[in-house]
């Protein structure tokens, strides 16, 4: 049954609730702008945000946030921890830097944002000390792969309990969806709009026009119906919006089939496994 709103949450393995649906903010470098997407972005019912210290807007989301004069248990709040600050001590002190930022005491969710295979335990560690110091409420990971995960698993106290990953019809990761869902990860989608590349599929178009929606709204309802989380970014309130109006249809199973099958393969962002080696984004 389609879910009937945005603020629907899933229950994390921790125990811990997740909105299904978020506002990424990769790109919003100025005040104004992030005021005036968060404030759209409230009016249109997301309930979580989702920044990174890599973003180097941490500073500008928590006073857009502040200006809404909310409750904090209101909001679900996520940040990641930066290639460059990783290792135990390092991450320790960064995520300081990101609460302070922020304006907030804790962060609802906290990511590692690139697998860095120097700092690859250590940066876990101090990820489960945050969680058991109060300061993050659920810790998980990003662009990590099942080999990762594998690795991960062979020294953890607690595994993750999201991987945030690149996600969109040119690249579904199959495989890794199936196997996050069968260690109870939820998978995060970032790009859920594949930074615009879908947009102009014909078959993508044609299902739209089936459900009088845009293409935006149908990628978005196949990833919530694939029960992935997903987070698109905007700067237009239209869109914003738009792109929240997803919960009043469903795509039947031949649509979702049609749209599995567009997968190509096709990264618009890094290799996971070249960061792991080499500590960098390219
Ligand atoms: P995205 O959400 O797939 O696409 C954003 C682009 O699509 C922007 O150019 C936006 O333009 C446009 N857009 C949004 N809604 C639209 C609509 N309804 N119609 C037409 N165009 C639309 O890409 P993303 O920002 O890369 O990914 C989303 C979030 O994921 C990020 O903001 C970030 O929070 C997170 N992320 C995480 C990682 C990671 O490594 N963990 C990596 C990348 C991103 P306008 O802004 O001009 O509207």
């Amino acid at each position: 049954m389609a879910p009937t709103k945005i603020t629907k949450t899933i229950k994390l393995a921790d125990g811990n609730r997740m909105p299904v649906m978020g506002f990424g903010t990769y790109k919003i470098g100025d005040q104004e702008t992030m005021n005036t997407a968060i404030d759209a972005a409230w009016n249109a019912g997301y309930r979580m945000f989702d920044t990174a210290m890599l973003y180097r807007n941490e500073d500008i989301l928590g006073p857009a946030i502040q200006q809404l004069g909310l409750p904090r248990e209101g909001l679900f709040l996520t940040s990641k921890v930066a290639e460059v600050v990783q290792g135990y001590d390092r991450t320790m002190k960064a995520v300081e830097g990101s609460l302070k930022r922020l304006q907030t005491d804790y962060l609802d969710l906290l990511l590692v944002h690139w697998p860095v295979r120097e700092y690859f335990f250590d940066t876990w560690k101090a990820m489960e000390q945050l969680k058991a110091d109060g300061k993050v409420r659920s810790i998980g990971v990003s662009n990590y792969t099942i080999s990762h995960l594998e690795l991960l698993a062979t020294q953890a106290k607690e595994m993750p309990v999201v991987n945030q990953v690149e996600y969109h019809p040119y690249l579904n990761q199959q495989a890794l969806f199936d196997y996050d869902q069968e260690k109870n990860i939820v998978t995060e989608a970032w790009s859920p709009l594949g930074r615009r590349a879908v947009l102009d599929n014909p078959m993508l178009m044609k299902i739209a026009k089936h459900h009088q929606k845009s293409v935006a709204q149908i990628v978005l309802r196949w990833e919530l119906q694939h029960e992935l989380v997903t987070i698109p970014k905007s700067t237009h309130p239209d869109r914003i919006k738009e792109n929240a109006e997803i919960f009043d249809f469903d795509l039947d199973v031949d649509e979702m089939t049609m749209i599995d099958i567009l997968n190509r393969n096709e990264r618009t962002g890094n290799e996971p496994e070249i960061v792991y080696e080499t500590g960098k984004q390219y």
